[in-house]
């Protein structure tokens, strides 16, 4: 099927049009830079940017297409989890078209796009699979049975996501946000000196949080150390301190991930999330994959971040699926759980 994604969960406005598992056009805008002043996505400014960009976007991923919007087969929105004032605003534009054109609308979870979009890079999904969804407002494992509607979570954060962690070391380290980019660049000129702790591995924690996640312990080693340094007035090693803070990070999700599909006898891996455009979490994950037998789906880095082929990605499934499509009374869930692949 030919369908059309539309994406305004965050701070990016993303239209993506997919044909099967083929990729026809991907357009973001992003209201980062307004943002990144603030230090994080303030989302009455999101909501505007969204609002000014999705005619323009929509026009664009068309025009890059090749098609029009009577050509598509349906229309799939990200109707949760986000920011509440920004989804309204891709919801809305989303009944529009779909009221306009006479075309059938699927409201979508945007972590479960953040999974599907990878389908697009390496063709259907192997059912089951364990996800790793590592981005800026959640980090789970999840046992995915079947990407139109069984997704089983395995285990969660118990505090930060790992996207928020790099977001905030990076903002003690002085570098801009969103801190996952320049700390990844930082690191790789950085040596692994600093030993931080490995969050929920320990033998108690192995067994009462065996899949969950924690950073904010992370996060404060990281604070203490670099305050040390500079009450000792020695400077700070900012690459060093970024290679072993992502190390920490990267060691756990990828141990953890890579031993749920030996728990569950499940041989394919799929990383989703803004965190796995990293280059650090995509080698290790190899690395470790490839010692058990375990073959890694990673999408190419910008598809990792929000966009809207992501959702075109999961809407096609679904139509391809037989999945019921919504109406234009369609809810938009800012909590919306990962268990609910449609709203
Ligand atoms: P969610 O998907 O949970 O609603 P979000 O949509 O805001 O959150 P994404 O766009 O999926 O998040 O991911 C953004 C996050 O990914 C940010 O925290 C950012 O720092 C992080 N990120 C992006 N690139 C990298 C990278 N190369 N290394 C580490 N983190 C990265
Ligand atoms: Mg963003
Ligand atoms: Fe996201």
């Amino acid at each position: 099927p030919l369908v059309l994604g539309i994406e305004t969960s965050c701070d990016e406005t993303g239209v993506g049009i997919v044909r099967g598992h083929t990729l026809l056009a991907d357009e973001i805008a992003s209201s980062v830079d307004e943002h990144a002043r603030f230090g994080g996505v303030v989302p009455e400014v999101a909501s505007r940017a969204h609002f000014e960009a999705m005619v323009p976007t929509m026009q664009r991923a068309l025009d890059q297409a090749g098609v029009t919007l009577s050509d598509v087969d349906a229309i799939a929105v990200t109707a949760g989890p986000g920011l509440a004032g920004a989804l309204l605003v891709g919801v809305a534009a989303a009944k529009a078209y779909a009221l306009a054109a006479g075309k059938p609308i699927y409201g979508v979870n945007h972590l479960a796009a953040h999974v599907a979009v990878d389908t697009l890079e390496h063709g259907a999904l192997p059912e089951p699979a364990i996800a790793l969804l590592v981005s800026g407002g959640h980090s789970s494992l999840l046992r995915v049975d079947d990407l139109a509607g069984g997704v089983v979570p395995l285990g969660a954060t118990i505090d930060d996501a790992a996207g928020e962690a790099f977001d905030k070391v990076a903002r003690l380290l002085g570098l801009p946000f969103p801190g996952g980019p320049p700390i990844d660049r930082a690191a790789r000129e950085g040596q692994l000196t600093i030993p931080f702790p490995r969050g929920l591995t320990a033998p108690r924690d192995l067994v009462e949080h065996r899949f969950d996640f924690s950073f904010s312990g992370l996060k404060t080693a990281v604070a203490r150390w670099v305050e040390a340094r500079q009450r000792a007035g020695e400077p700070v090693p900012v690459n060093d301190v970024a290679a072993s803070f992502q190390e920490a990070v990267c060691d756990v999700l990828t141990a953890k991930a890579v031993d749920a599909c030996r728990e569950h006898g499940i041989e394919t891996l799929v990383i989703g999330g803004g965190v796995a455009a990293n280059s650090r979490i995509r080698s290790l994950a190899q690395e470790r994959c490839d010692k058990y037998g375990i073959t890694l789906r990673v999408p190419r880095p910008k598809l990792c971040t929000d966009n809207g082929a992501m959702v075109a990605a999961l809407g096609s499934h679904l139509v391809a699926a037989g999945a019921a499509p919504g109406d234009l009374g369609l809810p938009s869930d800012s909590a919306m759980p990962v268990t609910a692949v449609t709203a």
